[in-house]
């Protein structure tokens, strides 16, 4: 993937609607560090914004906005107020609509659905918004993988909107808040804090760190001497959607049969008493919440004490629960887990993101190479027929108008 780039974005955005953008703004993808589905349950959660972004350049219609009317291409001429137009360089045509559709796209257009609910959610949230736009998506953040791109889409779509209705700045929070709301209102995706959160609250050489009740954002240095890899099966269930759905459903239901408000209202030592309860699954469900949210504790804890070996026992425990208890994985994952839970410059690695497909995240030391990766994207190829794509990542700073 071809990193965007200010120019890039520019060049791009004249030849696709004849003027220049007036704004262009940026978001990075996340890895979930640990913490698998426990922020819609009121747990804690560690994520990384990551040096891979989606980028938005916007410009309003002519006449509208703070910034100088653009000259009008010949395109332009007699566009309606309220014009939308939109465009991803990974789709094939210009998406135009006359005014908001006001139901949901389908089809190859549907990714639209993301930008759109953000300048539905900016009305919602009552901030301002342009009353049309074009607007042009460039991204070097594979979409699909877990790594996040429609919170990434959703919060630099929601900065470069903003900043086309005058408003340059937004509370990470705020930005957060309005991006999460697009997703579930709008795409209709139950996701909670997470994706949007850590792509709003990154900094480099940071983790995010999310008490999703308040919610409550804070940050824990990114380990010296440890890195981020990524290694993507490119595999993704078709159910995806439905099945993240159910996950979210079976442990509402478990919270209630439990007779609490949410999961991690209970402590690994409480649960076991109680599971008669539950059904042999939900059982696995709520075991397998409430003990990941203790982990994400445990992980903070052995992240102050530089305790490398511990914060490696914890992910690699992360995956074998989300795998037998939560049932999220894939054989593509898990071979890719064994793989590199053997190999000695690895810390510890699990699945990352939801899960049913995506990837998996390793935690090296300083001496895991580019040729690591590749001999264990050929073991995994070997046995597998598909190459993974490997990503070696950095944390990063959270979304920006630029
Ligand atoms: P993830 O967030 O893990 O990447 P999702 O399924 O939640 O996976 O979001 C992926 C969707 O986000 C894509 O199917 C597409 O609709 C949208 N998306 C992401 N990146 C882009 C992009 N560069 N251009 C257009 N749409 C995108
Ligand atoms: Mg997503």
């Amino acid at each position: 993937m071809i990193t965007p780039t200010p120019e890039s974005l520019t060049a791009l955005f004249r030849r696709t609607y004849g003027g220049a953008p007036a704004v262009i703004a940026r978001a990075p993808g996340r890895v979930e560090f640990i913490g698998n589905h426990t922020d819609y349950n009121g747990g804690a959660v560690l994520g990384a914004a990551i040096d891979r972004y989606v980028w938005v350049a916007a410009a309003p219609l002519p006449g509208d906005g703070p910034d100088k009317p653009r000259p009008r291409s010949s395109a332009e001429q007699g566009n309606p107020a309220g014009r939308l137009r939109l465009f991803s360089a990974n789709g094939p045509a210009v998406l135009e609509l006359p005014s908001d559709p006001g139901t949901k796209i389908t089809g190859s257009d549907s990714w639209a659905n993301y930008p759109l609910g953000v300048w539905r959610s900016l009305q919602d949230f009552s901030l301002p918004r342009p009353a049309g736009f074009d607007l042009l998506v460039d991204s070097d953040l594979p979409a699909g993988a877990g790594l996040s791109s429609s919170a990434a889409l959703e919060l630099a779509t929601a900065l470069a909107l903003l900043a086309l209705a005058g408003k340059k700045d937004l509370p990470p929070d705020r930005l957060a808040a309005l991006g999460r709301q697009a997703e579930n209102k709008y795409v209709g995706v139950p996701c909670g804090i997470l994706d949007q959160g850590t792509s709003a609250f990154g900094r480099a050489g940071h983790l995010v760190h999310i008490d999703c009740r308040g919610p409550v954002f804070s940050r824990v240095p990114f380990p010296t001497g440890a890195h981020l890899w990524i290694f993507n099966t490119r595999e993704k269930h078709a159910l995806i959607d439905g099945l993240y759905a159910t996950r979210h459903q079976e442990c509402l239901a478990a919270a209630q049969a439990l007779g609490v408000a949410l999961l991690t209202d209970l402590t690994p030592a409480q649960l076991p008493p109680l599971e008669k309860k539950l059904t042999p699954m939900l059982a696995k469900r709520a075991k397998h919440i409430i003990e990941e949210h203790a982990r994400v504790h445990d992980t903070v804890e052995a992240l102050r004490q530089g305790d490398l070996a511990t914060v490696g026992r914890l992910l690699t425990a992360s995956h074998r629960s989300s795998k037998h208890y939560f049932e999220n994985s894939t054989p593509a994952l898990d071979l890719l887990v064994d793989l590199l839970e053997k190999h000695p410059a690895v810390f510890g690695v699990r699945l990352t993101g939801g899960g049913f497909g995506g990837a998996v995240m390793a935690l090296t030391r300083d001496n895991f190479t580019e040729k690591d990766a590749a001999s264990i994207a050929q073991g995994y190829s070997a046995k597998h027929g598909r190459t993974p794509e490997m990503i070696h990542l950095q944390a990063a700073d959270g979304a920006q108008l630029l």
